[in-house]
C-alpha cells in the first residue's frame, strides 16, 4: 500500500468551497496585505494560544528576527538554542549578529537539555535569550526553563513552529513571554504559501514589534526604527481562519494516530528495533504532545529508509545534519562529537506519517513495512 507523509489535499477537499468563497470575496476586496482579516485572526491566535498579543507576520523565520530585534538583540549578545531544530531557528539569531551557544539535546524528547542549559547559563556571560523549540510539537520542560532563565534574567523566546495548541501542564498552559508560530503549508496548520505569527505578553514589546513588521513606521513615512517586511497577506490570515476552527479536531486524530502507532508497534514486538515518540507529561494537559511529526528512532535507520522507499511508504529524515555542524556555522568553532545526542538523534530517527486523515489501515501498513524490514534483517 503506498502512503504518503501528508496528504494536503485530503485536508484541503472539505474545505474547498468556503476556501473559494473567501479568495473571491478578497480577490473584490482587492485587500491584499494586513486589513480586517489579518487582526481578527491575530485576536482568534491569541485565544487560542492563551496569550495577549499576537502580531501576525510573513513567516515563522520573519516572527523570529522580528522578537530578536525587537529585544535589541545583536552584536555580543549570546542566545542560547538547540543544534537539533530546523535551521531558522539558529540562522535568525546569527541574522541579528547575535553568538548562538548549542546545548545538547535530551535523548527521550529531542528537547533542549534542561542541565545542558543550566551549564551554558553559568558558562556565558552576555546571554540575552534562551531559545527553546518544541521540537515536533512537544512542548519543552517549560517550568524548568522558564525558572532557570528568570534565576539569569534571561528572556525566553519559544520557537513553536511546530507546536501550534501544544500544553505544557503546571506553567499556566500557554505561552511564555515571547513565542512563534509557523504557518508553512505543512505545519500542523498551514496556509496557502509562507506566514507567520510572533506572540507575546508585554503591550508595549507587541507595538515595538508591530512597527517593526511595517519598516519601523508608525504613521505612514515616518519611520522611528529600522524593521523590515515582515507583514503578512489578508489571503493567508483568511485561510487560516477557516481552518484554526478545525485545529483542535486535527491534533487529536494526530494523538489517536499516535496511540494507533503504539498499538500496532506494540503488536509486532518491535521493541528492541524501534522507539517511539515520548509523552513525558501524560498527566495534566491533553495536547503535551500534538505530534506535527511522528518520530522515531530506528536501528539500521539508512537501510530502513532504502526498504521504505522501496515499499512506497512516505517518510523523512528532520534533521540529517545538527546545526553545530553545518558549514555556514564553521565560524563558531564546534565540532563533531560536541552534541552527541544531537548527533545520534540525526543518524537514528525518521518520521512517519502522522497527518490527521491517516487511516488505521495505512498504518497498519507503515507498522508492516518497518516490521517486515526488521524481520528480514534476522
Ligand atoms: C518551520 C520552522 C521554522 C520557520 O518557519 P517558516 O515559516 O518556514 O519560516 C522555525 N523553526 C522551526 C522549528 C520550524 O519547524
Amino acid at each position: 500500500m503506498h502512503v504518503p507523509l501528508l496528504d494536503l489535499k485530503k485536508q484541503y477537499e472539505p474545505l474547498r468551497e468556503q476556501v473559494r468563497a473567501k479568495l473571491d470575496e478578497i480577490a473584490s476586496s482587492q485587500h491584499f496585505i494586513l486589513g480586517p482579516e489579518v487582526e481578527g485572526f491575530e485576536r482568534e491566535i491569541c485565544e487560542y494560544a492563551g496569550v495577549g498579543y499576537a502580531i501576525g507576520v510573513s513567516s515563522g523565520t520573519d516572527a523570529e528576527l522580528a522578537i530578536l530585534m525587537g529585544l535589541g538583540i545583536g552584536e555580543g549578545d549570546v542566545v542560547i538554542t538547540t543544534p537539533y531544530t530546523f535551521f531558522a531557528t539558529a540562522g535568525g539569531i546569527a541574522r541579528v549578529g547575535a553568538r548562538i551557544v548549542f546545548v545538547d539535546i535530551e535523548p527521550d524528547t529531542f528537547n533542549m537539555s534542561v542541565a545542558g542549559l543550566r551549564e551554558a547559563l553559568e558558562r556565558h556571560g552576555n546571554v540575552k535569550a534562551v531559545m527553546p523549540v518544541h521540537l515536533f510539537g512537544l512542548s519543552c520542560r517549560m517550568d524548568e526553563i522558564r525558572a532557570l532563565a528568570a534565576e539569569h534574567g534571561v528572556t525566553v523566546i519559544e520557537d513553536a513552529a511546530q507546536a501550534l495548541g501544544a500544553e505544557y501542564p503546571g506553567a499556566g498552559g500557554g505561552m511564555g513571554e515571547f513565542g512563534f508560530y509557523s504557518f508553512f503549508p505543512s505545519k500542523n496548520l498551514g496556509a496557502f504559501g509562507d506566514a507567520g505569527m510572533v506572540v507575546c505578553k508585554d503591550g508595549e514589546m507587541a507595538e515595538k514589534i508591530r512597527r517593526l513588521r511595517n519598516h519601523g513606521m508608525e504613521e505612514r513615512y515616518y519611520h522611528h526604527v529600522v524593521g523590515g517586511n515582515f507583514r503578512i497577506d489578508a489571503l493567508q490570515a483568511a485561510i487560516l481562519r477557516i481552518k484554526l476552527p478545525h485545529l483542535g479536531a486535527w491534533s487529536a486524530m494526530r494523538r489517536a494516530n499516535a496511540a494507533s502507532y503504539r498499538e500496532e508497534f506494540e503488536r509486532t514486538g518491535l521493541g528492541g528495533n524501534v522507539a517511539l515518540p515520548v509523552e513525558p507529561f501524560a498527566t495534566g494537559a491533553v495536547n503535551h504532545h500534538i505530534y506535527n511529526q511522528y518520530v522515531i528512532r530506528a536501528e539500521r535507520r539508512d537501510e530502513l529508509l532504502k526498504h521504505l522507499a522501496g515499499a512506497g511508504i512516505g517518510h523523512a529524515v528532520y534533521y540529517p545534519v545538527p546545526l553545530h555542524l553545518q558549514e555556514c556555522f564553521g565560524g563558531l568553532g564546534y565540532k563533531e562529537g560536541d552534541f552527541p545526542e544531537a548527533e545520534r538523534a540525526a543518524r537514528e530517527t525518521v518520521a512517519l506519517p502522522v497527518f490527521p486523515e491517516l487511516t488505521r489501515e495505512q498504518i497498519g501498513a507503515v507498522v508492516g513495512e518497518v516490521a517486515r524490514f526488521y524481520e528480514g534483517c534476522g
